[in-house]
Formats: C-alpha cells, sequence, structure tokens
C-alpha cells in the first residue's frame, strides 16, 4: 500500500500516548480487577496499536454499582444542566476533531477525510440531544367524561447498558450516550473490541464536559458476553441499548426477555438499491458511490443490492465499476486514499467468498474481484454485474466495497424483490417520477427510504429498521423516547374541586 502521508508515525504515537488506557468507573480511571489488558491492531497493516484494560464481569458489576449509585441524583439535575453539559462535549468533541479523526483511522482503518465526517456526524447528537434535553414535553388533560384529570409524564429509565460496534466507533456511541444523557439516564458503555479507542477518548471529553461521576462508564472487554450476561441478570439495570449484527440482538433480546428490560436493537441491513429507468443515471451512480463506499461498504445502511432495470443496467454498471474502480486504495492516514483496509481477516475472508459464490452462481466481475496481497486486509472495490436473483449475495449483508447488481422488469417486481429479506433497515430509490417514489415507499418494508440521495443519515432523524433489522429508533425525537419511561398520574375531581 502507498505509504507517503502528511500523518507522521510520531504524531501518530503522540496521540496514542496521550489516550486514557484503563476502565472509567465511577469517574476514575482504573485498571482491570484482574489487572488483565487486550491489543487493539490498526487494519490497515496487522500492528498492534495500544493495549488497554480488559474488563472482567466483576469491572462491569462495579460499572453498574456506580451508575445505580448515581441514578437518583442524575435523574433530578435541571434538564438545563444536561443539556449545557451535552452542549459543552459537542464543543470539545469539535475542538479536539482531528484527534478523534485519526484515532477511528488508526483503529478501524477508514480514510481520514471519512472519518472527518463522522466527527460531524457523530458530535451532531450531542448538539441535537443537547436541545431536545429541555423540550421532553408530557401533557395535561381532562378524561373524556370530564371527572378527572390526566397528567403524563416521561421519567428516565433508568440505568443503561449500550453496546456498540466496530464500524462507527465515535458515532454509534454518541447516538446512545447523548440522548441517555438528555433523558437523565446512567450508562455503562461496552464497545466493541476491535475499535474502543475512540471510546475512551470520548469518555474522557464528556468527562471535561462537567458529567459527575458514576453517570457515564466504560467497560472495554475481550469478552461481551462476560459484561453483558452478569449486568442484563440484575434488576439494577433497566434497559439495554444495542447496535450490532441480528445474530447478537437475537441473543441479546432473549436475556432481556429475562429480566423485561427495555431494549433498542439497531441491527443488520440488507439495503436495496432502486434505479428506474428514468432516473438521472449519474445521479444515481453518485448516490451508489456514497451508498456503498461509505466506510468501505462496512456500514449497516451500505447498499447491499443493486436493482437496476433491465433497460437501463448495461450503462449503470459500466458507469459504477469505472467510479469505483477508479478508486485510490490505502492506508486511511494517506490523503490520497479513498479506500482503506476491511476490518480483520476474518470479515475479508467472508466478503470474497460471497463474490466467489455468486461468480459460480451466474455474475460477472466487472471490476475488483480478488483480495490484495500484503499487509493490512484491503479488499479492492468490486462491481459484479448479471448477478442472478437467487444468489447468495443479495441475502446476505456483505458488510464490504462490493455491488451486486440485478435487474428487473417492473416496478411491482422491483418492489417484490426489495422485500424479499428478512431485513429492513434503509432502502435507496432513484427515480425522476415523485408520485412513483411515493408509491414505492408505501410499499417497501424499510424503516428508512432515501429518495434520489445516497446518504440518509441525521441525528435529527429517526434512525432505524423494521423486520429483523430491529426495534427501536435512535436520533431525532424518536431518540430521546427510547430512554424515557411514561408515567401517568390520574387526578380525580375532589382534588380539583376544593373551593
Ligand atoms: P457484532 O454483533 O459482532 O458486535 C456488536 C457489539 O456486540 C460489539 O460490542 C460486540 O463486542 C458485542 N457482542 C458480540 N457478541 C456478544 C454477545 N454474545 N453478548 C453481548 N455482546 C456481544 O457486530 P459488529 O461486527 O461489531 O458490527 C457489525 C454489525 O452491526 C452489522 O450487522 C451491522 O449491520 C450492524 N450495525 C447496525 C447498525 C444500525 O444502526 N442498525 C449500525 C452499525 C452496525
Amino acid at each position: 500500500m502507498p505509504e507517503t502521508s502528511t500523518v507522521t508515525p510520531a504524531l501518530e504515537q503522540s496521540l496514542l500516548s496521550t489516550l486514557p488506557t484503563g476502565l472509567l468507573i465511577n469517574g476514575e480511571w482504573r485498571e482491570a480487577s484482574n489487572g488483565g489488558t487486550f491489543t487493539v491492531e490498526d487494519p490497515a497493516t496487522g500492528r498492534p496499536l495500544l493495549d488497554i484494560a480488559d474488563a472482567t464481569s466483576a469491572d462491569a458489576m462495579s460499572a453498574l454499582d456506580a451508575a445505580d449509585s448515581a441514578q437518583k441524583g442524575w435523574a433530578r439535575t435541571a434538564p438545563r444542566d444536561r443539556a449545557e453539559m451535552l452542549r459543552r462535549g459537542f464543543e470539545l468533541v469539535t475542538e479536539r476533531a482531528d484527534d478523534f479523526a485519526l484515532l477511528m483511522t488508526l483503529e478501524m482503518g477508514k480514510p481520514l477525510a471519512e472519518a472527518r465526517g463522522e466527527v460531524t456526524y457523530g458530535a451532531e447528537f450531542l448538539r441535537w440531544f443537547s436541545e431536545e434535553a429541555v423540550r421532553d414535553y408530557g401533557r395535561y388533560l381532562t378524561s373524556p367524561e370530564g371527572k378527572s384529570k390526566i397528567l403524563v409524564q416521561r421519567k428516565p429509565v433508568g440505568p443503561c447498558l449500550l453496546i456498540t460496534p466496530w464500524n462507527f466507533p465515535l458515532a454509534m456511541a454518541s447516538r446512545k450516550v447523548a440522548p441517555a444523557i438528555a433523558a437523565g439516564c446512567t450508562m455503562i458503555l461496552k464497545p466493541a473490541k476491535l475499535t474502543p479507542l475512540t471510546s475512551l477518548l470520548f469518555a474522557q471529553v464528556m468527562q471535561e464536559a462537567g458529567l459527575p461521576p458514576g453517570v457515564l462508564n466504560v467497560v472495554a472487554s475481550s469478552s461481551a458476553s462476560g459484561i453483558s450476561g452478569p449486568l442484563m441478570k440484575d434488576s439494577r439495570l433497566r434497559k439495554v441499548s444495542f447496535t450490532g449484527s441480528t445474530p447478537v440482538g437475537r441473543r441479546l433480546l432473549s436475556d432481556a426477555a429475562q429480566n423485561v428490560l427495555r431494549t433498542s436493537m439497531e441491527l443488520g441491513g440488507n439495503a436495496p438499491f432502486i434505479v428506474f429507468d428514468d432516473a438521472d443515471l449519474d445521479k444515481a451512480v453518485q448516490g451508489a458511490m456514497a451508498a456503498k463506499m461509505r466506510n468501505m461498504g462496512e456500514a449497516c445502511t451500505a447498499a447491499n443490492r443493486f436493482l437496476v432495470h433491465e433497460t437501463v443496467a448495461e450503462q449503470f454498471t459500466a458507469k459504477l465499476a469505472a467510479s469505483m474502480g477508479g478508486l485510490t486504495i490505502g492506508r486511511g492516514t494517506n490523503p490520497a486514499s479513498a479506500v482503506g483496509p476491511v476490518i480483520d481477516a476474518g470479515a475479508r475472508e467472508d466478503i470474497h467468498s460471497l463474490v466467489t459464490a455468486a461468480v459460480e452462481q451466474g455474475a460477472t466481475v466487472a471490476t475488483g474481484g480478488e483480495p490484495i496481497a500484503g499487509d493490512g486486509y484491503f479488499y479492492p472495490p468490486t462491481v459484479l454485474a448479471n448477478v442472478p436473483h437467487h444468489a447468495t449475495i443479495l441475502q446476505s449483508e456483505i458488510f464490504g466495497p462490493v455491488a451486486p447488481v440485478t435487474t428487473f422488469q417492473t416496478e411491482k417486481e422491483a418492489i417484490e424483490l426489495a422485500n424479499s429479506s428478512e431485513y429492513g433497515l434503509a432502502s435507496y430509490l432513484f427515480t425522476r417520477d415523485h408520485a412513483r417514489m411515493l408509491r414505492v415507499a408505501e410499499q417497501i418494508e424499510f424503516g428508512m427510504v432515501g429518495f434520489n440521495s445516497g446518504v440518509i443519515s441525521n441525528a435529527a432523524a429517526p434512525f432505524g429498521g423494521v423486520k429483523q433489522s430491529g426495534l427501536g429508533r435512535e436520533g431525532g425525537a424518536e431518540g430521546l423516547a427510547e430512554y424515557t419511561t411514561v408515567q401517568y398520574i390520574g387526578i380525580p375531581d375532589p382534588y380539583l374541586d376544593q373551593h
């Protein structure tokens, strides 16, 4: 891989050497109770970056003790005070944008420009929820028969376990932490073991923003179930918010049932990217590049199936292959790099098996298709043409830079193909016909629809899926409701009629 870079090894070392490496429990950075550590690696080189504390089940319980002790006092703080802490957090993350971006590039692999984009997106959750914190409305109304009043208020749900994936190390954490703070919940954040460093820096910044001890606890661990298992059995925990794969989500839902925990589940996706015959093809290719190549395709919103009208498929595929094939591949710290490595060797093998199987099932390779030899886990942007409808790749979450193109003849067929997946997270429609856009959006079973755009994530919008893509929403007013519980107080006439 090209190594020319304005980010010097000295700069990388100086950032890594200032990071906290412990567990954050009750406002203090601590070692793991058994002194254990684990190593975080750079997927672009396969080399170690840093050793950090490896939380045990006992550490997880200490974090819950802290979250539980802090909960009552935290719930009573003024919404304005919580809003100011979030706002300060937004400012501090923004001031340290370069550090956050470099750290994400180092541990996750995405190109620096994309990492900067994630800092903006991730920080926005802090700003958006600082504004929402003071607008958590209840209601007061007269009962229909006129004999009593109905008072409805929202309260924090209580201590939360927040489990995040490796692909968006800052945004997946801030999308949970910010609404939990706004609502008045305390929390235990368990970041993914592949990319935990960003969460450590984020937690340090949020401490600086004024969070009291015990409100945000962070326990990175090499054993995810060693953390979630005991916590979810303890009745002091009141909620689990999880972002990750559907199989793990299912397991956590089953664990959550034992303790009747509130759950938010942001799970896998298999986004259809539908291009109708009247679409502006250049715009569609531009949208496809964003929806497919952001994060090397390692996004739950990544376009996973390109459903293209048969009359424009050849042209669309040629344009997409030219754009994807022209991208520069390299370590994300290299400013010229537009495509970084995928997260690890296993991920690269999974991606390549799907490509190989698709070719065996009849697809043709328009560009890419072979893993790149050498250091790190690089896979080239790949476009597959003539993918048959039954191909395994169309039913699997690819999580890599591979675009399988298949065709349809009618709008009805496009809708049926789009819906023929167990997932229902993001979808994309490209057409010049607004009536068609609404008609198709009504009929497809997806939590999110992008219209003539390959980018749909926004802190102010409710993000989430249907079917096996999950339960609940993050972002928007809906994102705050996930961290509150509703209390109704019935007030009968005698209390209202004292005079
Ligand atoms: P993953 O399910 O392997 O891991 C996610 C998190 O769960 C990590 O912190 C991991 O340590 C933890 N975990 C793993 N096994 C566990 C267990 N048995 N008990 C408790 N925790 C456990 O997912 P990943 O590989 O980190 O992320 C990729 C997946 O996340 C993809 O399927 C992607 O679609 C999904 N994702 C969804 C969204 C969304 O908003 N819907 C966003 C990003 C990623």
